[in-house]
């Protein structure tokens, strides 16, 4: 028999997970996310799990912003029976470069105008701060206190809980294969398992976000890129903040229980679905790493893995109602910092499509902005 729902969320990260909560807290009856593996499988469970708001353009900032408001209580907020672990212990980003440390002055300025309490200070003060940083050649650092990182799948746990008390339903293992429309308005999703009538389909499939859209003929710009990560093993606590260099492409924390985790970006990564995991890549991350942080040098690494990063042309992500598909909205595109942003875009979302007053125009994250030129180009990517 065919089935019918509400709403149809594809993918079951931050993302899906999030926006699913937020619908159904505003009321919405019979939704259902579909994933296509295990909550949390897709770049939401591979990320480093960092959570900041030092960004450069107004969009990133302000979502960062309040999703850390978000991210502060959501252990009572979402009723959670477990601990989503957000530890506020700063990110420290240091700048090594003159270009680097001009372009933090004025993204320091977007942050002050939005009220995030980031600091700007010497080489000196920023190895109060972390004792075995490099400071051979730093110029300066940002430090904000507030920022911080939470555990990924506690997130979406927490998200999938409260969802699922107000009658989501969730079905994993099962994959959307197509997406139906008749005259320009999205009618049903066809799965692995059965076929579902609905006149919304929320696409939150990251990386495959594009590969959805193509089901209703439309060319998303987005495209996917491999970034990899590693885990040390568990040592004393010896470092506070997240540290970023963006020179060095890298970014380097150490979790609660002690491991460091860290990754760094390859700016030759083809664009591609592969998330094979590389030797290039210890070589590299321990190249960049013992640079700035020295002392890390005899750490032993436990893990590596990879994910992808959902592109868009500005490392903004993508909101927007997909043309020719009405019903069909897409929440994409997030670069690597979807999770930080994740409580946020679900809200921002969901008062869009209930037609709801946003807290923040939505209107700033639409595809119109490629086709105008008028690019909100990110300068605070790793
Ligand atoms: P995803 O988590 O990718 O979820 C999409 C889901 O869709 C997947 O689970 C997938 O299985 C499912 N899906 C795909 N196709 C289908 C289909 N046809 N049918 C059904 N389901 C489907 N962000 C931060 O904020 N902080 C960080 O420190 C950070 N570090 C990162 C480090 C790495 C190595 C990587 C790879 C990413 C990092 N990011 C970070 C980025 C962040 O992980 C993503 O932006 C975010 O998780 C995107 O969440 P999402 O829910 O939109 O997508």
């Amino acid at each position: 028999m065919q089935r019918t729902a509400n709403v149809v969320i594809i993918g079951g990260g931050i993302t899906g997970c999030a926006v699913a909560y937020e619908m159904a807290i505003r009321g919405v009856k019979d939704i259902v996310v579909i994933e296509k593996q295990y909550l949390a499988s897709g770049a939401t469970g591979r990320c480093g799990a960092g959570v900041r708001q030092q960004w450069g353009t107004e969009t990133n900032a302000i979502l960062a912003r309040d999703s850390v408001k978000r991210f502060e209580g959501m252990n009572e907020e979402l009723d959670y029976d477990r601990d989503i672990e957000f530890k506020q212990g700063g990110y420290l980003m240091v700048a090594y470069t003159p270009s680097e440390w001009e372009q933090y002055k004025k993204n320091v300025a977007v942050q002050h105008r939005l009220g995030i309490p980031t600091k700007m200070i010497t080489p000196q003060e920023a190895k109060e701060i972390v004792s075995h940083l490099n400071i051979e050649g730093l110029i300066g650092a940002t430090f904000c206190q507030t920022d911080g990182h939470a555990n990924p799948f506690h997130v979406v746990d927490a998200y999938y809980k409260a969802a699922r008390r107000l009658g989501v339903k969730f079905e994993t293992y099962t994959t959307v294969i197509d997406v139906k429309r008749e005259n320009g308005k999205v009618t049903s999703v066809q799965t692995s398992k059965g076929d579902i009538d609905t006149p919304i389909v929320i696409n939150a499939c990251g990386f495959a976000a594009g590969t959805i859209c193509k089901m209703v003929g439309f060319d998303l710009p987005l495209y996917p890129q491999r970034h990899q990560a590693l885990v040390t093993e568990p040592v004393e606590p010896c470092q506070g903040p997240m540290v970023i260099s963006l020179h060095h492409r890298l970014y380097c924390q150490q979790s609660p229980h002690g491991s460091f985790i860290m990754g760094v970006g390859d700016p030759q990564e083809p664009k591609d679905f592969n998330i094979h995991s590389s030797w290039e890549f210890l070589e590299d991350v321990a190249r960049q790493a013992t640079t700035v942080l020295p002392l890390l040098k005899n750490l032993r690494v436990v893990r590596q893995w990879s994910g992808l990063y959902d592109m868009s042309p500005d490392a903004n992500p993508i909101f927007d109602e997909i043309p020719d598909a009405q019903g069909m909205w897409v929440a994409a595109g997030f670069s690597g910092h979807g999770f930080m942003v994740g409580p946020q875009t679900a809200v921002l979302l969901a008062q869009k499509i209930l037609g709801q007053e946003c807290f923040m125009p939505i209107e700033k994250f639409g595809l119109d902005r490629f086709r105008r030129g008028e690019l909100l180009l990110e300068p605070a990517v790793v």
